[in-house]
């Protein structure tokens, strides 16, 4: 039998991926990392329009992840933190009570003392004396920052998550300036510098395997190695369309227990920062968040402080898949007529300033099939259970199997990387 050329093989070049293929290359293995797409990243997806940086995935660094910090001061990179005003609109008019912001969004700060039996946040949400706009406003925020069903989603993981982004300081938010994409890149450096190889446009369909080979067949082409690291979306792994033979019957049961959630977010380029104009709201010239959870799409938020014509509009959960599914030209219809609602201005004048709207369907990607992924209620332990190597042989990383509480986020995804790569070294 011919020896294999490479030590591991990677599937997928999103950031754990390329986290993992890294750690693995700077130990001195030889890897392959093997995309689908023509492009790395993943999810972290940047697109360049004359000046303006639009991000199309991940855009925030939240808090102060040290996997995260290091690889961007180790790739040189200028971060801005993001300040400014956070606006809320609700009974028609604009307001900017921060205090007000904070006690509607308590019942989630008071998370941090959950320890009950796992249920659904729907459930949870029905056993506390609550205004009917207090529990639309949490289920919002819920549903938008989570990308998740309030129905499905565990708030034991809600709970695991307040702690986890307790303590990195979560709640600041962080801009990665000229694009979240360089990170990948500067990662794809290190990777072929180390004679590592990345392949682009090879998309796994079916993975062999047996205690100490693997063999990955591409629709071109089919790689062997002793390991390999399966770093593809949870979506692509829950709908089977890559063939693991002999099927990981532990590992999928336990992905069942986890959810792909599902947002739309898209980013309006306008041809002025025509809000800020809008006397006598002072606070608009600085506008950073605006919440509206009458609207749709109900979050928002501008580049402030740092400068552009930009504002991006979000929405999470099953509420988003209407807005999804528009093309970009109807969609930036709809959104200048929420903004022209909110700041009262006329739609058509709203609709004069705009320039495009860019967004990306990340549910209809075939290669991602969804947005990120959260815990449904009783499923705290999947995670873990993905983590389990299989005859220290086939392993599985991403944001998914984060076990750290981050789930659906870029420090998620380089944590769970750069775990399986130690796992590897470690055999
Ligand atoms: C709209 C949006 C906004 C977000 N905002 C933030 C944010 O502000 N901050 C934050 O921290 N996180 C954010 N996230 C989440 C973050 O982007 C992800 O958690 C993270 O990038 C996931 O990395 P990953 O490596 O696990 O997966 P991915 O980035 O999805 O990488 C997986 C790779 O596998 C490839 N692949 C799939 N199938 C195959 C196959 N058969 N063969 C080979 N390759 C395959 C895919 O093409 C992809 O490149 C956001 C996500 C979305 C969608």
């Amino acid at each position: 039998m011919a020896a294999s050329v490479h030590d591991v093989l990677l599937i997928g070049a999103g950031m754990a991926g390329l986290a993992a293929a890294n750690s693995l290359a700077s130990s001195g293995l030889r890897v392959l990392l093997l995309e689908a797409q023509h492009h790395i990243g993943g999810r972290v997806l940047t697109r360049r329009i004359g000046d303006e940086v639009i991000e199309l995935g991940a855009e925030f660094v939240h808090g102060r992840p040290p996997e995260l910090w290091s690889l961007i001061e180790e790739a040189g990179l200028t971060v801005r933190e993001r300040e400014g005003a956070r606006l809320s609109f609700h009974h028609g008019a604009l307001h900017s009570d921060d205090k007000k912001i904070d006690d509607t969004f308590q019942p989630l700060e008071d998370l941090k003392n959950f320890d009950g039996p796992d249920l659904s946040f729907a459930e949870y949400l029905n056993r506390k004396p609550l205004s009917p706009e207090q529990r639309g406003a949490l289920i919002g925020y819920v549903e938008g920052f989570n990308a998740a069903d309030h129905n499905q989603i565990s708030t034991a993981s809600l709970a695991a998550q307040q702690k986890a982004e307790g303590a990195v300081d979560g709640d600041r938010l962080y801009h990665v300036v000229g694009g979240y994409d360089q990170l990948a890149h500067y990662l794809a450096g290190r990777i072929t510098d180390r004679r590592g190889s990345i392949r682009l446009g090879e998309r796994a369909r079916e993975i062999r395997w047996r205690s100490g080979r693997v063999t990955v067949l591409t629709g071109n082409d089919s790689f062997t190695a002793p390991q390999a690291v399966i770093a593809v979306p949870l979506g692509v792994l829950q709908s089977e369309r890559i063939l693991i033979s002999p099927r990981p019957d532990a590992a999928l049961a336990a992905a069942a227990e986890l959810r792909m959630g599902s947002v739309c977010r898209f980013t309006l380029l306008f041809r002025k920062r025509f809000w800020a104009d809008r006397a006598p709201q002072p606070d608009l010239n600085e506008l950073s968040f605006l919440f509206a959870y009458d609207q749709m799409p109900p979050v928002w938020w501008t580049p402030h402080p740092e400068p552009g014509n930009a504002i991006t509009g979000w929405i999470g959960g099953p509420r988003s898949t209407a807005l999804a599914s528009l093309e970009p030209r109807a969609l930036g219809r709809l959104a200048c007529a929420t903004l022209a609602r909110i700041f009262h201005i006329d739609t058509h004048e709203v609709q004069e300033q705009l320039l495009g709207c860019y967004t990306h369907n990340w549910q209809n990607d075939p290669n991602i099939l969804g947005a990120y992924s959260y815990v449904a209620a009783g499923g705290m332990d999947a995670s873990r259970r993905m983590t389990e190597p299989l005859a220290d042989t086939l392993y599985f990383a991403g944001e998914h199997t984060d076990v750290t509480g981050h789930w659906g986020t870029v420090h998620a995804a380089i944590r769970s990387g750069l775990r399986a790569a130690r796992q590897i070294l470690n055999t």
